[in-house]
């Protein structure tokens, strides 16, 4: 029986409640006045169900449409202001004794060469990281306990968070390993990491079996538990994520939301991020293969429901996705952008890529992604001051829920777009994000805030550097 409250997975991603819920918002998907109630309460932004959210999703009817894309991009601009985070992923190894049919790190494929990192190695992958500007990490390592075992993405942590080279520092480490034990994760609280994040690939169980034939994560229960899992050993920060393009991205959408409304109805906290994936082409991996892949239209829809049903949540897009969808995707809901991304192992340092885990659709550097988003009019910000502050989990949700967030939240990101300028920032680049910055310091509302970050900003032009954000 669905109980979103059950440490079951197949409880709180219940199949029988997810095909319930399908087969109500096909029913339902030209019902004007059941759609418009449900776009009423999501403009008090307090979130959708999943039942709610699925009707939305499978609206027929235009106008309705139109508004449920318009009132995304409200409530975006109402919770994360122009503010857009910036991250790099770092690929630490690709030994991975898992079978994943979309991912050529898996087993079987015998021509991708296999590469793990020495501390060293990713000493200098961080220098070259922090030369670009990044303050923001997203380890990346498939799963082998012998290549990779905890130690040794705890030692890299470690390694990752000592660099420093000339102003540079990589301030928060989120980590993307595969589903672990408690004792494991409360190693990873310990060492001090940002976000938690496991993609669920699919939540529909019998697909996720095929499409994960033998390893370690062949186990359902165990990978859609891991969040559970997680939150009990410490991490306050978790982040959920579906490989769109695997199964029918209606179903996807209904067991990411009671995914979500599980952990809020266990721990009192949601979320902190949501990844939007789509399958995307690599070595041994024809994206044709997959039959459920969803084209732009849906994408973008699918984003906004996102956006109304979680909208305290962030959402992340990468470099799968091209400038133009990117830029959609923005607008729609996404805060979080990765920016000159390599995903290969060891790709920020080495010319071959050939490690790659899938084609990246955006080849721009950093310097160029962040002038593309200043000249689109957004702020793009390398704050980490949440984490660094204590503010995770259920506070962090608090605060963001409230409103309050925004006055952490405009000033560091001025603060640390300053950092990036006067450190990294081509010429074009520096003189756009100058003027944005002088503008932008005469919105804050708070007079007070506004006189700290006047000094903040003017002791960062002298030099300094590093005040907790
Ligand atoms: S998706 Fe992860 S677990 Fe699966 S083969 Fe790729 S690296 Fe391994």
């Amino acid at each position: 029986m669905y109980n979103p409250a059950s440490p079951h997975a197949e409880a709180f991603v219940h199949h029988d409640e997810i095909l319930d819920t399908l087969q109500y918002a096909e029913e339902n998907k030209k019902n004007a006045s059941l759609i418009d109630g449900i776009l009423r309460k999501a403009r008090e932004r307090g979130g959708l169900n999943h039942r709610e959210a699925a009707v939305l999703l499978a609206c027929a009817l235009p106008a309705q449409n139109e508004e449920i894309l318009a009132l995304a991009k409200q409530i975006k601009e109402g919770f994360y202001g122009r503010r857009i985070v910036l991250f790099a992923p770092l690929y630490l190894s690709n030994y991975c004794v898992n079978s994943c049919v979309y991912c050529p790190y898996h087993l079987q494929n015998r021509q991708i060469p296999r590469k793990k990192l020495t501390q060293e190695e990713i000493a200098r992958e961080v220098t070259a990281l922090q030369d670009m500007g990044h303050k923001r990490l997203a380890l990346e390592a498939g799963e082998d306990p012998v290549h990779n075992p905890i130690e040794y993405i705890l030692e890299s942590v470690d390694t990752i968070y000592h660099v420093r080279h000339t102003n540079g520092a990589v301030r928060r480490v989120n980590v993307n390993i595969a589903a672990t034990s408690i004792e494991n994760y409360q190693k990873l609280r310990d060492a001090e990491i940002g976000t938690y994040i496991l993609f669920q690939e699919t939540y529909h169980r019998e697909s996720y079996e095929a499409l994960h034939p033998t390893g370690p994560k062949h186990d359902y229960c165990w990978h859609t538990e891991a969040m559970d899992r997680a939150m009990r050993g410490g991490i306050g920060d978790v982040g959920l994520g579906v490989l769109f393009g695997l199964e029918r991205y209606k179903y996807e959408f209904a067991g990411l939301l009671m995914h979500a409304e599980h952990l809020e109805a266990v721990f009192g906290v949601g979320p902190h991020t949501i990844s939007v994936p789509r399958i995307k082409r690599a070595d041994d991996i024809d994206p044709a293969a997959f039959s459920n892949g969803i084209d732009d239209e849906t994408f973008a829809k699918l984003i906004a429901c996102i956006r109304l049903s979680v909208p305290y949540t962030g959402m992340i897009i990468s470099t799968r996705e091209g400038i133009q969808m990117r830029a959609r995707a923005l607008e729609l809901g996404v805060s979080q952008i990765s920016g000159a991304s390599r995903t290969s192992v060891g790709g920020y340092e080495e010319e071959e890529h050939d490690t790659e885990q899938f084609e990246v659709s955006d080849n721009r550097t950093l310097d160029e992604v962040v002038r593309w988003l200043m000249e689109l009019g957004y702020i793009p910000s390398f704050c980490t001051a949440c984490y660094r502050e204590g503010r995770t989990g259920d506070r962090f949700m608090q605060l963001l829920k409230s409103g309050q967030i925004q006055n952490c939240c405009q000033p560091n990101a001025l603060m640390t777009l300053q950092e990036f300028l006067q450190d990294y920032a081509s010429q074009p680049a520096r003189a756009i994000g100058e003027q944005l910055i002088a503008r932008e310091l005469h919105v804050i509302p708070n007079e007070k805030m506004r006189g700290v970050t006047q000094r903040h900003l003017a002791r960062i032009l002298a030099g300094e550097r590093d005040f907790r954000v």
